[in-house]
């Protein structure tokens, strides 16, 4: 087998204009070990495999749609992530990406932290054993109930996102006679997405607060006169699949004037700081992800800098990967349904799931690469779109890519790196059943989130 360069597909549909395009140069059934999870590759007859079991063999007894997760590149990614930021930092793992109760033992297991932004979510990890204090409960409306829930169980820390979650924390903490933990969420003025970052005005969202005008500043004056309140740090997240470090490095400096501010106001430095998560993965041929220890030495280089020439010590860092530890340890398996030729623009080939289970392209116009997986094939590449089942012209799963011209109803199509942000984001829509989450490690395949059935849809239907 071999795992070398896998063609992309063209990254944007007016590179390959109507009539015309040009096949790409490599191998269809190479497999780009960027993409895929690391224990996946092809044996002998070219059928894929992850951790050492067949495609054909986990579709039927799966079925498909369904999402396959690689556990040990899972644990492998959490362990990359601890070793990386060692003892002096912490990591959390961003629960939102993807979040079960598996997934919450193999954090523990690794010595990850969590984070949380829903009642939910929060269940899931108690639920789980994942120790209150380990756990971050994040969101910018947290209920009066999710806000109780969170300070009775112990959670390490609450990131408070407006004056009146500060308020309300207060309250609910001293009412409960405890003091919480709180980190105040500030935005920094800077977005990042993939490849770029704009560092001014982006103080337009709903998250955080503002550093620009003084109001960060104002609201950690008011956390620190609150009783129920015990001011740790000052976090800041500042987008998604982001490649480059100049954003975190803006964010961190931005961060650390804040802290120097502080210091001079009110004598104290805090000492945590959170500088997020967002962190990029490959979801094609043609990104180029950080490893954890790149992103662990820049991050803390500037940090520290930034500190020195403050004056400060240099506080606690905390990171919040989701994407980068859970989008690249699975794929999504798909079985062929119809293809469509449409002469002289491409073939459109319809598989047994889509926006249901993959929402990303749709909502974010998101790149995805895609492979034959049930067989190779020596055919000539064809341009595809990739899409589900739905009712909704937009149901597209993988807007441009190549897979062979002999492909056939019947045959199973994978995509990879999704893990993070696609079983978590799926819906019902045309009543579709959520397809379940396989974990598969060392020959064994095991379901750590079942398949919606019927019953489940009609339970909830009380009539
Ligand atoms: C979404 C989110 C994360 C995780 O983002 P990824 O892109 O999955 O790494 C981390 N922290 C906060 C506050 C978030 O909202």
């Amino acid at each position: 087998m071999s795992r070398s360069a896998h063609p992309a597909g063209p990254r944007h549909a007016d590179v390959y204009p109507e009539g015309h395009y040009t096949a790409p140069a490599t191998d269809l059934n190479e497999l780009d070990a960027k993409v895929w999870s690391r224990t996946v590759t092809r044996d002998e007859d070219g059928a894929l495999t992850v951790g050492g079991m067949e495609v054909a063999r986990l579709a039927e007894e799966f079925g498909t749609p369904a999402y396959f997760l690689d556990e040990s590149d899972f644990r492998a990614r959490c362990r990359a992530w601890a070793d990386a930021f060692g003892a002096e930092a912490d990591v959390f793992y961003a629960g939102k990406a993807f979040l079960s109760r598996a997934v919450v033992r193999w954090l523990q297991e690794e010595g990850l932290n969590l984070d949380v932004c829903s009642g939910g979510e929060l269940a899931t990890a108690l639920d789980a054993g994942m120790p209150a204090e380990r756990i971050a409960f994040h969101g910018n409306n947290k209920t009066v109930a999710e806000i109780e829930r969170a300070v009775e169980a112990g959670v390490g820390r609450i990131v408070l996102d407006s004056f009146q979650e500060i308020a309300r924390v207060a309250h609910i903490a001293q009412r409960a006679g405890t003091r919480q933990r709180v980190q105040i969420r500030v935005t920094v003025g800077v977005e990042a997405h993939t490849h770029e970052f704009i560092a001014t005005a982006h103080e337009d969202q709903k998250f955080g607060i503002a550093l620009a005008d003084g109001q960060a500043a104002e609201a950690v004056r008011r956390a620190l006169t609150l009783d129920g309140l015990e001011l740790i740090g000052i976090h800041s997240h500042i987008g998604s699949q982001i490649f480059d470090m100049a954003g975190f490095e803006v964010s961190a400096r931005r961060v650390v004037q804040l802290l120097a501010e502080i210091r001079d106001e009110h004598g104290v430095e805090l000492p945590e700081i959170d500088l997020g998560g967002g962190l990029g993965i490959a979801y094609t041929s043609e990104d180029d992800p950080r490893e954890p220890h790149e992103i662990a030495k820049a991050l803390s280089d500037i940090v520290t800098r930034e500190c020195e020439s403050a004056g400060l010590r240099t506080p606690r860092i905390s990171v919040e990967p989701g994407r980068a530890i859970v989008g690249p340890t699975a794929f999504t398996l798909y079985e062929v349904g119809t293809i469509k030729p449409l002469e002289g623009l491409r073939t459109y080939v319809s598989v047994d799931g889509g926006m249901s289970d993959n929402i990303r392209t749709a909502l974010y116009d998101a790149e995805y690469s895609v492979a034959l997986v049930s067989r190779s094939s020596e055919a000539e590449p064809m341009l595809v779109r990739v899409v589900g089942k739905h009712c909704e012209s937009g149901d597209i799963v993988v807007k441009d890519a190549f897979l062979p011209a002999d492909l056939a109803p019947g045959d199973l199509i994978a995509v990879p790196a999704t893990g993070a942000y696609c079983r978590s984001m799926a819906s019902n829509y045309n009543h579709a059943l959520r397809p379940p989450v396989v974990a598969v490690r060392d020959g064994q395949a095991r379901v750590i989130v079942r398949r919606e059935t019927e019953e489940d849809l009609l339970r909830l239907d009380v009539g």
